[in-house]
């Protein structure tokens, strides 16, 4: 069967509503990593033929369709059956990703029993560093474990153009081929993936409970791994502008903003980085800082200020934006001198830090005045058998290295746990 240019009326009729499992890339005209992928999703459909239907929908096409599935990079092939997502693979970039995401989801879930209520010896929320060495560890002690990603393997590190303080990798490496790195590295030892939010969690009993937007997992032992999210500014009409103008990453978002004119607000490492990033693309970056010299490491300092297009404004906050349909501008105002003023700009990242990604466990686990779950260096929280890692968790140090550590340590445990008789 050749390959089907989708719409969302076609999405419906062989997504939605057929039984059969229906192979889709989103990409877009664009996209050079699409098109160097076209021969092997060719390969795909013809060897498929009798199995496996197979699409592309163009995200410029159908933007709606792109946003409820949640498309952030192109290209993504995902996997449905019957409606359902089974897997998903971003920016692949051969034939073989493609047969291991078929091989690993479809095949792996046909011979489970797809009805059948299944019980993990670990559920790991969160395909971070953290999450995927728990999952490898897990993997490689034998235990049954399923790592809960909701966008691609990495976590926040996914979005980090050069990590150069992760050992082993004498060139540095980017963070989305770290974290695919990583997935593939417990893959290899028979992890899952199982690419959907997880929305509720029931925690109390022995087997646990995790509801997710592709339907309900159950597990001995549960992993949380779920890193941090974008702080937010806080100012009228941020929520509201959130893909009109307002951005929490430059990585993802920065191509929007070529040639035209961005404020990046913040002072540290991420704020620094996004800058670096945008001022490649940008026509002018301003950056916003409540303080008079950045807090991010000296490694930054010289290329921004050799940029030539990156502007600074120190002591200043951002007070409001100006948008209607989009974002035109912010307002800010001097800490020191109290004056206020405009900059116009067509697109604001705010770099401002993060925060534990810890709603889901609210009163459940004990968490401390900034939301991360309360646990030492046993990873152990206040339930038995549930464990927290990585930027979740309290810990003087966030980094890749010690969200690693972490993975490795709570499996440690887990195991101790389930040999507990659970
Ligand atoms: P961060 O280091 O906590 O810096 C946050 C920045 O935002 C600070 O400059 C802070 O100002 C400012 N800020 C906070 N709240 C604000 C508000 N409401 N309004 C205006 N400004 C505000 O956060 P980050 O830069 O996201 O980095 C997080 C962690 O990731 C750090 O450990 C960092 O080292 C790491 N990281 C590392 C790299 C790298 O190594 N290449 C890259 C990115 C991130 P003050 O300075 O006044 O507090």
């Amino acid at each position: 069967m050749p390959i089907m240019d989708m719409n969302a009326e076609a999405y419906e009729k062989y997504v939605a509503q057929t039984d059969e499992p229906v192979l889709v890339e989103f990409w877009a005209p664009w996209c050079t990593y699409c098109r160097r992928l076209a021969p092997a999703l060719e390969e795909i459909a013809r060897r498929y033929q009798d199995s496996l239907a197979v699409g592309r929908i163009d995200i410029d096409k159908e933007p709606g369709l792109a946003e409820r599935e949640k498309i952030e990079l192109v290209p993504t092939v995902m996997l449905y059956r019957g409606g359902r997502l089974l897997g998903r693979a971003v920016v692949p970039r051969s034939g073989e990703e493609l047969e291991e995401l078929i091989a690993a989801t479809l095949h792996q879930r046909q011979e489970r029993g797809e009805g059948a209520q299944h019980v993990y010896d670990m559920i790991v929320i969160g395909g971070g560093p953290g999450g995927y060495t728990a999952a490898l560890y897990a993997a490689r002690a034998g235990l049954d474990v399923v790592v809960l990603e909701k966008l691609s393997a990495g976590g926040q590190m996914a979005l980090t153009e050069q990590i150069d303080n992760y050992p082993g990798f004498d060139q540095g490496i980017d963070g989305f081929t770290l974290g695919e790195k990583m997935r593939k590295g417990a893959e290899r030892f028979w992890a899952e993936t199982y690419p959907a939010q997880a929305l509720s969690l029931e925690l109390s009993d022995k087997v646990k409970r995790v509801e997710t937007s592709q339907g309900a997992l159950y597990g001995r032992t549960v992993v949380l791994a779920a890193g941090a999210v974008p702080r937010q500014l806080g100012i009228a009409g941020e929520e509201e502008m959130r893909g009109h103008g307002v951005s929490y990453c430059a990585a993802c978002d920065g191509m929007f903003y070529k040639g035209k004119r961005v404020v990046v607000v913040g002072g540290g490492n991420s704020a620094a980085a996004d800058a670096l990033i945008l001022s490649r693309i940008c026509e002018r970056v301003i950056l916003v800082h409540r303080r008079n010299t950045l807090r991010a490491t000296k490694i930054y300092h010289a290329p921004l200020m050799e940029a030539g297009n990156v502007e600074f404004r120190w002591n200043s906050v951002v007070t409001g934006l100006l948008y209607d349909a989009a974002v035109s501008g912010v307002r800010l105002r001097d800490v020191v001198t109290g004056e206020e003023s405009a900059v116009e700009c067509d697109g604001v990242f705010v770099s401002i830090g993060r925060s534990p990604a810890s709603e889901l466990v609210k009163g459940q686990l004990g968490l401390d005045s900034a939301g991360h779950v309360i646990a030492d260096e046993s990873t152990r929280t206040d339930i038995p058998g549930v464990f927290a890692v990585g930027d979740v968790r309290t810990k003087a140090l966030r980094q890749i290295v010690t969200a690693v550590a972490d993975g490795a340590v709570a499996v440690h445990f887990a195991q101790e746990y389930l040999a507990g008789g659970v």
